[in-house]
């Protein structure tokens, strides 16, 4: 049989080059592209000089043209990081938008399947708990998570309008909080911050009192996730996150500990519409997938640590954000 080609956007980004070594191991032909906005080419540069790896310096929001077959294409193309969606919110919503979209339309050209990058954020500040498939959210549209929300909310409208409408094969993952090496030290998100913090001997930024709750997915289990629902024919939504809970301050304590670091938490203001608990229901993953995490926080978090260990001292001073 021949090989199978797959289109894999943000492929720069934190889960998609993930999703490149994956899908390469795996002996696909990997189309990746990147826009290059918050992704960096060097988590995939790696990849270059292989001949079934291609690399596409491209806006998923204006027109995507790919020549030849195209079986799969798996659109994780977007800012992901409260810091991010305010620095470029105009970008934000239109990749979830007229990007899903635009690649929507190239899966029905290529007859290909389509899998888009959900996210827990659809439950806004959930009132159910954990979250189930089934909840509808609670998410405030004009906050200034609107725009990655809102728009995630859109995709997941319009490719289940392509699914229902066109017959297109598709699936929607709605990921929960994931972490793991490639994870951009200055994104904003918890664990860069802390463990940068500690290496800098910074005391640790929490927001609010720390009691705000997430669960966190180390991404070779986020990916396995991501590629049990791509082969499977289930068109409906799947949570993937690991259901461990941990409160924020616990998380910080956790992060001094393994760190060895000898400074405190601080507690700064709680950003707007910052959700007060997250935790996935995965009992569909597993009961539709056979899938559930199996990478423990301690030993998910070494792994980590270690890789940001090794980044240069200029970098881990590099404290200003890429947009500032
Ligand atoms: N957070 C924090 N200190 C930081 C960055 C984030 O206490 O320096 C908190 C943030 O308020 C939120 C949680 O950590 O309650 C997770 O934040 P993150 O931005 O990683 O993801 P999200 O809020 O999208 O789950």
């Amino acid at each position: 049989m021949s090989q199978k080609r797959i289109l894999i956007t943000g492929a720069a980004g934190f889960l998609g080059s993930h999703l490149c070594d994956r899908f390469i191991a795996e002996g696909f032909h990997v189309i990746a592209m990147d826009n290059l906005i918050t992704g960096d080419i060097r988590n995939i540069e790696h990849l270059f000089k292989l001949e079934n790896f291609e690399f596409y310096h491209h806006d998923v929001s204006k027109y995507v043209h790919i020549p030849g077959d195209l079986h799969y294409i798996l659109h994780f193309a977007s800012p992901a990081s409260p810091i991010d969606y305010l620095k470029i919110p105009i970008q934000t919503l239109k990749v979830s938008s007229l990007g899903t979209h635009n690649l929507l339309g190239l899966a029905k050209a290529k007859n290909a399947r389509i899998l888009v990058a959900s996210t827990s954020e659809v439950y806004g500040d959930p009132l159910v708990h954990p979250q189930t498939e089934d909840y509808w959210g609670n998410v405030n549209p004009i906050g200034p998570r609107g725009v990655y929300d809102e728009a995630k909310r859109f995709q997941e409208a319009i490719t289940m309008a392509y699914h229902t409408y066109h017959k297109v094969e598709t699936r929607i993952v709605r990921i929960f909080n994931t972490y793991g090496p490639r994870m951009r030290l200055n994104d904003g998100r918890v664990l860069p911050a802390f463990i940068g913090q500690a290496l800098r001997g910074e005391d640790l930024t929490m927001f609010g009192d720390g009691s705000q709750t997430r669960s966190f997915c180390y991404v070779a289990d986020l990916v396995e996730g991501i590629r049990r629902l791509l082969f499977c024919d289930y068109a409906q939504p799947v949570n993937i996150g690991n259901p461990s809970e941990i409160t924020i301050r616990e998380f910080g304590e956790e992060i001094l500990k393994l760190t060895g670091a000898n400074q405190k938490l601080i507690s700064l203001p709680l950003p707007t519409d910052d959700p007060k608990q997250r935790r996935p229901d995965i009992t569909k993953a597993r009961e539709i997938l056979n899938w559930e995490p199996t990478i423990s926080r301690a030993e998910g978090l070494r792994i980590t640590f270690d890789y940001f260990k090794t980044l240069s001292n200029e970098e881990l001073h590099k404290k200003e954000h890429r947009f500032s």
